[in-house]
């Protein structure tokens, strides 16, 4: 017990005592010791209950009561209740500060905030962003169901994924369909979810002229090279033996900067791209294609082998899953050392199927592989230059397999080798159209 209180607590005692032994005295004195007594303690309590409305008084009063200045177990018990009320006014008061404090920098967000009730899926709150972007009016449209005011975007569907609600990346806003808006659910309670949305049109339409930009250039470079090319063919180096090393030279960039077109070009179409046709993508053919292009490539350095254990067909388009095989297949035999071996496989993987490509080359340190896909990356420029890479066929290959829904996994060891794995999900497998056509396995050049 603090010191304070056991003294107030000895000082109401001590007045109890000291009120019961004057009574007693009086009593005495007057020869009526029993009920002067009664008088007394009838007195005592009767104070106690006066000192205890004055506490309840001050618990159930609206203003502010000034805490009692004596000492003794009621002013003790006075000034701790003024106090604790006192803290916990100052503790509301800075909990309620805090609570304006956010609620105004969610308010003052650049992006829509709308907090959704899990169950109901009804509007609870949203920041004046909201409004502008997503058309919701205050205060008409607390409580409403966020589905319905939301339209045409596709809530209800993306709601019932919850957790797993991917997010809408670009999604017309229902206010202005030119506004396009990134949208993403966070399920931050058990309660409550949290819809925030940004305007991206600005960052789109960037990344549209950026594309723009790359194609158009592109397209300008194409004509005056296709010019040079022709000329530089047209020369003859038995004609000037001096020149002959120049113009080899001049041939083999002049080339380099044709595929670097070409390529430039064909990313500029895909990611122009929605979609893909769907046609039926013979493999037998098409593995035999890659085979001699690999073949013609290598030259006779390395041991391609083709592995065709599927039996089946997948669908996409024909043309740019040539491109994106093609591709793998010509780094294989770029980045392997004469006497290596490359080998195509294409299996069945579940209900899906696998196209790998697995050389015994030089191999990619794991710190590239997460950047590996990306435009211009290389892991070592000079190799890449010298063996006429353009830094583009992996973006190539991976936008391609976007198009498809199909994932692209890299495995590599330094020196030992890499293996690219193509993986089709079952959507993207057909039968085989020519079933006559027999399982080729283990073919050897
Ligand atoms: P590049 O035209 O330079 O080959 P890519 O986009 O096709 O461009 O490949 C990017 C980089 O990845 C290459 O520069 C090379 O360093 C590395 N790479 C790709 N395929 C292989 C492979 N099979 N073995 C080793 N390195 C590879």
């Amino acid at each position: 017990m603090p010191h304070d209180i056991r003294s107030a607590w000895f000082k109401t005692l001590g007045q109890l005592a000291l009120i019961l032994a004057l009574a007693v005295v009086v009593g005495l004195l007057v020869g009526q010791v029993w009920p002067i007594v009664t008088v007394a303690a009838l007195g005592v309590v009767a104070w106690h209950y006066w000192r205890l409305r004055k506490v309840l008084l001050r618990l159930t009063a609206r203003q502010r009561l000034e805490p009692a200045q004596g000492r003794g177990v009621w002013n003790e018990l006075d000034r701790l209740l003024f106090r604790g009320q006192a803290e916990m006014r100052t503790r509301k008061r800075r909990l309620l500060d805090m609570l304006r404090a956010y609620r105004a920098a969610a308010a003052a967000l650049p992006d829509a905030v709308v907090v959704v009730e899990r169950n109901s899926q009804r509007v609870q709150w949203f920041n004046k962003a909201a409004s502008s972007l997503l058309g919701l009016q205050y205060p008409a449209d607390i409580g409403a169901p966020v589905g319905d005011r939301l339209q045409p975007l596709p809530m209800s569907h993306w709601l019932a994924a919850g957790r797993n609600a991917e997010p809408m990346l670009d999604a017309a806003s229902p206010v202005d369909p030119d506004l396009r808006l990134n949208l993403r659910l966070i399920p931050y309670s058990d309660q409550y979810w949290l819809l925030v949305a940004r305007d991206v049109s600005k960052m789109l339409r960037l990344e549209q002229m950026r594309r723009d930009f790359v194609a158009n250039v592109s397209h300008e470079l194409r004509t005056p090279l296709t010019v040079v090319h022709g000329y530089l063919d047209m020369l003859e180096p038995s004609e000037h033996p001096d020149w002959a090393p120049m113009l080899a030279e001049m041939q083999k960039q002049s080339q380099r900067m044709t595929q670097l077109v070409e390529d430039l070009l064909t990313l500029s179409r895909l990611e122009a791209q929605e979609s893909l046709p769907d046609e039926n993508v013979a493999m037998a053919p098409m593995l035999a294609t890659l085979r001699r292009e690999a073949e013609a490539l290598s030259q006779r350095r390395h041991t391609i082998v083709v592995q065709d254990e599927a039996g089946v067909d997948l669908a996409g388009s024909n043309k740019e899953l040539h491109s994106a095989f093609s591709n793998l297949v010509s780094n294989a035999v770029r980045y392997t050392p004469v006497g290596g071996t490359i080998t195509v496989r294409f299996a069945r993987e579940g209900d899906g199927a696998v196209l790998s490509v697995r050389d015994t080359g030089y191999g990619i340190p794991s710190s590239h592989l997460p950047r590996i896909t990306e435009r211009f990356y290389r892991v070592s420029t000079s190799r890449s230059r010298e063996s006429g890479g353009t830094g583009l066929g992996l973006s190539i290959v991976k936008h391609v397999l976007n198009l498809h829904q199909a994932r692209l996994d890299i495995e590599s060891e330094v020196g030992q080798g890499s293996t690219f794995s193509v993986h089709f999900g079952p959507e993207r497998v057909e039968p085989r159209l020519d079933a006559s056509l027999p399982v080729l396995t283990d073919q050897t050049a």
